[in-house]
């Protein structure tokens, strides 16, 4: 780990788990993701306004935009230009949301419709939120749950800034829905709190100050108790996407193996309809212990310069767990 793309300053122990996590062949410009900045990328929010005239407008004001292949509404500029499309209008109006393209995954893998009513279980500050709101053309419901105080204000500026007008924002803890609303969605996500390995960069050391087995383990804790509430709020016959931006498998394919041993046959793991280069296939086994076969229909996202690292598995309600 020593060449000049080397991250030295990240622990010596996340960059083995890593080396045992990324294929090899992957592996340097999945290093190069914690030293460089990535291309800005941005969603052109469908609620305020169309997407030929919002990239108009910002070609007009001098952004050199490249599409994204495979989401028409998406687009990238060159990183010195990030701040100025942070400041520009379009931004602080509402007609783009600047997000990676990796988080705009988990709402595509969800597909939730029009007229459904939806959970959010994790959900400031609020990206996600915004683009199912999009995708079901703001008809139908989505309750849209946050803890955090400060990051539940910022949920709502995000919702109504992108005339988001079918969500009911709620201040609670996520892990207690399931006993309000058994069975009530159609659709859930739940983006997890995680420990944030996707996101670390070598010049913020603040982004990977917790990171070791305490922090996983805490994590894991609240991994289990959302995905248990998300699983019991959802319909039988409902779709429920598990997302985070770590790398750690216990943080991953361990969370949903847990639930799918919980839940038995009331659960199983769906195909994510979507290929890309970056993405992968889940891990089969972790430190000598094999996952079973059906979490392989998960995706990781290995970092490429553009996309950042991520991990999201759709699952399928078969059956009531209310007797459970
Ligand atoms: N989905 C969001 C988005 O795309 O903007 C990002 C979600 S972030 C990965 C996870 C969020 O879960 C954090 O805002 C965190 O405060 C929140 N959270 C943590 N524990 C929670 C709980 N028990 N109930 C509800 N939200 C929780």
């Amino acid at each position: 780990m020593n060449d000049s793309t080397s991250p030295g300053a990240l622990p010596e122990e996340f960059a083995q788990r890593l080396q045992q996590i990324i294929p090899c062949e992957r592996f340097a410009d999945c290093w190069k993701s914690f030293t460089r900045p990535m291309a800005t990328s941005f969603r052109i929010n469908s609620l305020r306004g169309r997407t030929e005239d919002v990239a108009a407008e910002l070609t007009r004001a001098g952004f050199d935009l490249l599409p994204l292949a495979w989401n028409a509404d998406a687009f990238s500029v060159p990183d010195d230009q990030r701040r100025a499309l942070t400041e520009s209008a379009a931004c602080t109006e509402g007609r783009i949301y600047i997000q990676n393209p990796s988080s705009m995954i988990p709402p595509f893998a969800l597909d939730p419709q029009p007229g459904e009513e939806v959970l959010d279980l994790a959900a400031a500050p609020g990206g996600k939120t915004l683009h199912m709101a999009a995708l079901m053309k703001n008809r139908g419901r989505i309750g849209a749950v946050e803890v955090v105080r400060n990051r539940f204000f910022r949920l709502r500026s995000t919702l109504e800034r992108g005339n988001a007008q079918i969500v009911q924002t709620y201040m609670k803890d996520g892990t207690r829905v399931w006993r309000q609303c058994p069975e009530r969605f159609d659709r859930v996500l739940l983006d997890a709190p995680c420990s944030g390995e996707g996101l670390f960069q070598i010049d913020q050391p603040q982004s990977f100050a917790y990171w070791g087995k305490k922090k996983r383990a805490e994590m894991v804790r609240k991994q289990r108790r959302l995905l248990y509430s998300a699983v019991r709020s959802l319909k039988p016959g409902g779709t429920l996407v598990y997302s985070t931006c770590t790398f750690a498998p216990e943080e991953n394919e361990a969370v949903v193996q847990h639930a799918l041993e919980q839940f038995g046959d009331a659960l199983a793991v769906r195909d994510i309809e979507l290929h890309l280069d970056a993405m992968q296939p889940g891990l089969s086994e972790w430190q000598g212990a094999a996952f079973c076969p059906p979490l392989r229909a998960a995706r990781r996202i290995v970092p490429n310069g553009v996309m950042e690292g991520f991990f999201i598995c759709k699952l399928y309600k078969r059956e009531s767990t209310r007797d459970m």
